[in-house]
This record gives structure tokens, sequence and C-alpha cells, in this order.
């Protein structure tokens, strides 16, 4: 057993794209679990575009990481050491532990998995984890699509967008996949959506158009940017726009040139009706997640509903797999075998 904590430390706030030089490794001793608590060996680290926001003091819903702290982020991990009842070395729990090889943690902060289940632990990172949940509550919160409507989602090779494509489907709506390249189309088409296409091609606005006749009834927005443009004259009216989230502009310093657009978009909210609202999954889960899971977990098992996992080895490389993530290097759900 390596007797060393490798952590990774917010080094700087990045200005605009993150670098290498924002993170600095240290090691430490490692952590002593104290009564109630568990000393966890990190097996996954889940690697997540919210993170680039915990760089950032720019104000948003949940507190910065401090400048020499360590990342902050969802884990699996295998307890060796356990100072509290219900939890053995060798069990395997979801954990909050950050970008370290080691954690300790509260026992009733952790959550037991089972290896055994037939789906592998990673899932609780992915499908059925925080990203599959986000899919679910944004989806039957916000757009709560109807029969033969049509939901559009970009992202949609990663674990939010897969699952809200897949996810709409099943409450037999019609998804289209929005994604960065061939491959990944290809690979969102194979989920069962019924259209996808790649927001880097030069054709991308007609072949939106071309796969959307009857316009689009929701549009789970994942992205913003060149898609929100492609998007937006092509809502209904009475359409829905749950705000997930905005990576194309995550690294942005500065609004873009132009216009100021806000008449417009505040316009066409009023005259088609639109409902466009935001929502961060923290706040559903108490709420939703039960019934996530009771619901998601045999789609899993049976197949109809999937998420690729993209895992690259050592916590080494997490720095430079969390920085291509927001580039669109990452091709499914990103994790860090640590
Ligand atoms: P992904 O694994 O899908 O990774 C992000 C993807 O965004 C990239 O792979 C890339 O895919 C795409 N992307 C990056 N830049 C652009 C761009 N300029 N234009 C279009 N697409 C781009 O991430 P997740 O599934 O984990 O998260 C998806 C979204 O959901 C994010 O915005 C995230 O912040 C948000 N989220 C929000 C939550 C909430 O509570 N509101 C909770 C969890 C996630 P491609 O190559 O296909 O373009």
């Amino acid at each position: 057993m390596t007797d060393e904590n490798l952590q990774v430390r917010l080094a700087s706030r990045p200005a605009g794209r993150p670098t290498a030089g924002n993170f600095t490794f240290t090691t430490e001793p490692l952590p002593v679990p104290r009564e109630g608590q568990v000393l966890l060996r990190t097996r996954y680290l889940s690697l997540d575009p919210y993170m680039r926001g915990r760089m950032s003091d720019a104000p948003s819903y949940a507190p910065p990481v401090e400048v020499g702290g360590v990342m902050v982020g969802a884990t699996i991990g295998e307890v060796v050491e356990s100072r509290a009842p219900g939890l053995e070395p060798g069990d395997v729990v979801l954990a909050y532990s950050g970008w370290q090889r080691y954690g300790v943690a509260r026992a009733d902060m952790v959550t037991r998995l089972d290896p055994a289940s037939g789906v592998p632990v990673t899932a609780a990172l992915g499908v059925l984890g925080m990203p599959g949940c986000t899919a679910y509550v944004g989806l039957t919160e916000i757009g709560q699509p109807k029969p033969g409507e049509t939901v559009v989602v970009a992202a949609a090779s990663g674990p939010v967008g897969a699952t809200v494509g897949q996810l709409a489907r099943i409450f037999g709506a019609r998804a289209v996949g929005i994604a960065g390249g061939p491959e990944k189309v290809e690979y969102v088409r194979s989920l069962g959506f019924d259209a996808a296409l790649d927001h880097r091609s030069p054709t991308f606005t007609a072949d939106l158009a071309a796969a959307t006749p009857d316009g689009i009834d929701v549009y789970f927005e994942n992205v913003g940017g060149h898609v929100w443009e492609a998007v937006f004259p092509r809502l209904n009216q009475f359409a829905r726009v749950p705000v997930c989230g905005l990576v194309a502009s995550y690294n942005a310093t500065s609004l873009p040139d132009g216009p100021d657009r806000t008449p417009l978009l505040l316009g066409t909210i009023l005259r088609k009706s639109l409902t466009v609202r935001g929502f961060i999954v923290s706040d559903f889960m108490a709420s939703h997640q039960p019934e996530f899971l009771q619901r998601a977990a045999p789609w899993v098992r049976d197949g109809s509903l999937r998420c690729r996992e993209d895992i690259v080895d050592g916590l080494e490389n997490a720095p430079e797999a969390f920085i291509g993530m927001l580039e669109g290097r990452n091709f499914g759900k990103l994790l860090v075998r640590v």
C-alpha cells in the first residue's frame, strides 16, 4: 500500500482556458480517520464540467476551491480503515474525496455500492449518478416532453446528454442529439437517438433544420454558444428549455461582440410563450434521486439506458483530461482510474 497521499491542488485561478500550471501536485501522510469516519483509497475520480466553476471565484451557486486547496470531486473509494459501524475494509463506496489518492469521510456521508449488482460501480458517477439524475430532473421537472414531441440536446455523447436523449425516447419523444465530430455522432445514433448531428460541420444549421422538421419542443441546454444560436430560431410555441449548463462559455473571459440581443431573446420568450428555467441538480437530489434510481437502474441493467465511459489512468493525468473535457476531447463519462 502506498503510504503517501498524492493530491492535486488548485495552484492559481485560471484566466480563460485552464492550463496545467493552474494545478499543483503535493504529497502528504495518509489522513487518519476519527470516530465515525472511514479512510478511503480512491479508485475512480469523476471529472465534471462544474469543476471549472469551482476554480473561479466568480459568483456561483457553490463556494470556490481555495487557492492551495485540494480540488473537489466525487469518487468511488475502497474502505481501507473504518472507525464507523456498518462499514468494513474492502467496502466500496461513493464519496466526495476530491482529487487525491486517499480521503477520510464521515460514514453517513458516503453511500455503499454493491460491486455484484450487475452494473459497474462507476455508473454511480455517471448514468446512475449525479449526471444521470441531472438529465432526469431537467427532463421531468422542466422539459416534460410529450409523446411525439421533439427533444434536442447537445453534448449528447456525454453522461448528461446521452441520458437526456435516451430518456426522451423512453418517454415517447423524438430525440435529436448534437455532438462534436463524426465518431461521437455515430455513437449517439447507436444509442437510439432518432437523429444525430455534428455541431462542427459547416452545414450544422441546415442539418438541424432537416432533423427538426416540426420545430423543437424541448431544448435541453448543455452548451450555449453557436449551438444555442442554431436552436433558438427553431423553438416552437410553448417550447421548454431546461438550462442545465453552458460549457461553451465556461472558459470565456468576456461577453461576445455584437449588438445586444437581449430584446430578441426576451421578445421571443414572450411571443412564443417559452419556458426557460435554470436548475442545479443538488437542489433536487433529496426529492428526486430515489425515484430516479428506482426507475433508471432497471433500464441500465437491461441495456435500454447506456453511457459510455472514458477512463484515463493515473491521478497525474487528471488536469490534462479535465482541460480536454471542456474542449470536447473526452468521449463519454470522464473518469480517472486513480
Ligand atoms: P460532457 O462529458 O458531455 O463534457 C462536456 C462536453 O461539452 C464536451 O465533451 C463537448 O462535447 C461539449 N462541448 C464543449 N465545448 C462545446 C462547444 N463550444 N459547443 C458545443 N459543445 C461543446 O459533460 P457532462 O455530461 O458531464 O455535462 C454536460 C453539461 O451539463 C455541462 O454543461 C455541465 O456543466 C452541465 N451539468 C449541469 C448540472 C446542473 O446541476 N445544472 C449537473 C451536471 C452537469 P462535443 O465534443 O460533443 O461537443
